[in-house]
């Protein structure tokens, strides 16, 4: 829904490669590009060269799994508030799918930044099978993607 509501001619999502492969995929279908920057060797986050792609590409979206899917990394906070600051021209998604198995939440901290939504699930805590999750930000960008979401989205139990 994000990249849909962001598909413009010369959109872009920027996200570190190893990740989750579905964020490629759904890019695609929106006929976004998508810009995959290398993780360091020990797939840590390589903020420098991430920032250096969010630069050149402004008006992305930036794409953070919080831990990340596959490697299990939880990317150091100071690397990401680095790269939620200087991504002021685009929108930073951090992906809390695995936070339930993580110490640490960048859901209090989102706030004091505009240009920085959370995504969260209960896909990983064993309820995959009933398609909930949810994401955390401005009313403002909220409403953007609302604009997109499918009829019937989420079935009426959900
Ligand atoms: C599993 C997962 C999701 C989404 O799962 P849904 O079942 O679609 O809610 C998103 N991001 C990451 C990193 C995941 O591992």
């Amino acid at each position: 829904m994000m990249s849909m509501a962001c598909a413009r001619p010369g959109a872009k999502v920027v996200a570190p490669v190893p990740g989750f492969v579905m964020y490629k995929m759904p890019v695609k279908f929106a006929h976004v590009e998508f810009v995959g920057m290398p993780l360091n060797s020990d797939f840590t986050l390589d903020a420098d060269a991430l920032i250096a792609a969010i630069e050149e590409h402004a008006h992305a979206l930036v794409y953070l799994a919080y831990p990340n899917n596959p490697t299990g990394i939880l990317y150091g906070d100071a690397d990401i508030e680095r790269v939620v600051v200087a991504a002021s021209k685009s929108l930073v998604m951090i992906d809390e799918a695995y936070q339930p198995f993580a110490e640490k939440t960048w859901l209090p901290p989102a706030a004091e930044f505009d240009n920085v939504v959370v995504m969260r699930t209960v896909s990983k805590l064993g309820l995959a099978g009933i398609r909930l999750g949810y994401m955390a930000g401005l009313p403002a960008w909220i409403m953007q993607f609302d604009k997109v979401r499918p009829p019937y989205n989420i079935n009426v139990l959900t």
